[in-house]
């Protein structure tokens, strides 16, 4: 082959979206997987590979997306932005469990399977007090080294205040120029960042491909037709939350804008959450498409987004409503209302409490067990399929992240509807990878 031809070649896979090239090593990883079974797993450091570029980022796109994003936003206009975006997590993670109760009511997960697998690995949640007291950073660089989300974001919201109000109120000329400065130079990083994150999404390709090989070869097709109830079950809920909730009840209804305009620009980080199970390691990858597809404004989804990467999770919410009632099945018993109840409560409080990492509704899981009294051994059940499962949950709450940011944007003027995805475009264009 030629030079020319090679070169050629690549132009033309480069001109394909990335988000089809990814979608492709989606389906063809898992056909491996699933041919091959057991050696596919050895591929899983490429896929390892690409979840550490991602994480990468995820602590300076953070920083550098919410102190420049505070330039715009007075402390009163905060509380406000605050207020709806935390009143809606709650209302979205409160529905999705409902769903995925109604459905699984409706297919009973579980009847028919006997329990196997020991004792249940339990870990146990955070408590909600040590949970609202280690948002407060001890030490900033601490957290951030940590990689923890809840505390980088009160001390970024902080120091990007202190640089507006600032601005606002010195008297001192060299003062004033500085603030210019930081933020201007936080505004670079951002950008930066951005760029960062379609170069690591390049290398997605290879990356996803790795991870379902992996995935599906350790899984395999017994383990599939065992828990296939159950991940039907799930896969209806998640539909039924992503269709009714997301598109229509807020892009459709509340946002007035096409829900199709919403997906494609949503789409790099729906198939990202599917490939690497973490709404937190998605993270750089949904603030790039509310960035430069749904065209809000960092003053929102720079705060909207990290703090709904940890605790707003509408598909780990609804999945433990599905889960509840495959553990009862399993035990043979029946969950009344006041039970079912109970899971939706503690299901969207323990959501608030657990991370947006790989296996975290598991852990969730555990808590619901326990409260419902019913088998722990049901968590080592289906941790085999969980990685299945797992999936299904981290895009449905990456997807409820982008939607309600999208409303809370719409409702602040913190949104421009007239470019991006809206009006069908949609980042990396084609024609900008062919030029790269
Ligand atoms: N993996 C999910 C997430 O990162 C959490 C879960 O396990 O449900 O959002």
């Amino acid at each position: 082959m030629s030079e020319r031809s090679i070169v050629g070649a690549w132009r033309r896979y480069r001109s394909i979206p990335i988000v089809y090239r990814i979608g492709a090593a989606f389906v063809l990883g898992s056909v491996l997987g699933l041919a091959i079974g057991e050696p596919a797993t050895r591929l899983q450091p490429l896929g390892d590979l690409f979840i550490r570029l991602l994480s990468m980022i995820v602590i300076p796109i953070v920083v550098f997306t919410l102190v420049m994003g505070m330039r715009r936003l007075s402390p009163g206009r905060l509380g406000v932005v605050g207020g709806q975006v935390v009143g809606l997590y709650l209302l979205t993670s409160a529905l999705a469990v409902f769903f995925g109760l109604a459905v699984a009511n409706l297919f009973d997960p579980g009847t028919g399977l006997t329990l196997t697998g020991g004792e249940g690995e339990t870990e146990s949640p955070p408590a909600l007090q040590e949970v609202l007291l280690g948002v407060v950073p001890d030490n900033p660089i601490g957290a951030m080294a940590e990689g923890e989300v809840l505390p980088t974001i009160f001390f970024a919201v902080v120091f990007g205040l202190a640089l507006a109000m600032l601005a606002e109120s010195t008297t001192n000329e060299d003062v004033r120029n500085g603030v210019r400065t930081i933020f201007d130079v936080f505004e670079a990083g951002a950008e930066a960042m951005f760029k960062i994150v379609w170069g690591v999404m390049e290398y997605g390709v290879v990356g996803v491909f790795a991870l379902m090989a992996a995935t599906f070869g350790e899984a395999g097709p017994d383990a599939i037709s065992t828990f296939a109830v159950l991940i039907l079950t799930l896969l209806l809920a998640v539909v039924l939350q992503i269709v009714v909730v997301h598109l229509v009840g807020i892009v459709s209804l509340a946002v007035g804008q096409s829900p199709i305009s919403f997906l494609a620009g949503s789409r790099d980080a729906l198939v990202t959450a599917l490939s690497i199970r973490s709404s937190s390691g998605t993270l750089p990858v949904t603030m790039a498409d509310a960035e430069d597809n749904l065209r809000v404004d960092e003053s929102v989804y720079g705060f909207s987004l990290p703090l709904g990467a940890t605790i707003n999770m509408d598909g780990t919410a609804l999945y433990q409503g599905v889960a509840a009632v495959f553990a009862a099945n399993l035990a043979g018993v029946q969950l009344g209302f006041g039970e079912q109840l109970t899971v939706v409560l503690i299901a969207v409080l323990a959501s608030i409490g657990t991370a947006g990492v790989p296996g975290a509704g598991l852990i969730m899981l555990t808590l619901v067990l326990t409260q419902l009294g019913l088998p722990l051994e049901v968590v080592a059940f289906v941790a085999g399929v969980d990685p299945i499962l797992d999936r299904l949950r981290t895009m449905t709450n990456v997807s409820g992240d982008l939607a309600v940011t999208t409303l809370v944007a719409k409702w602040n003027g913190a949104v421009d509807f007239t470019r991006g995805s809206w009006v069908g475009d949609v980042e990396p264009t084609p024609e900008a990878a062919a030029q790269d």
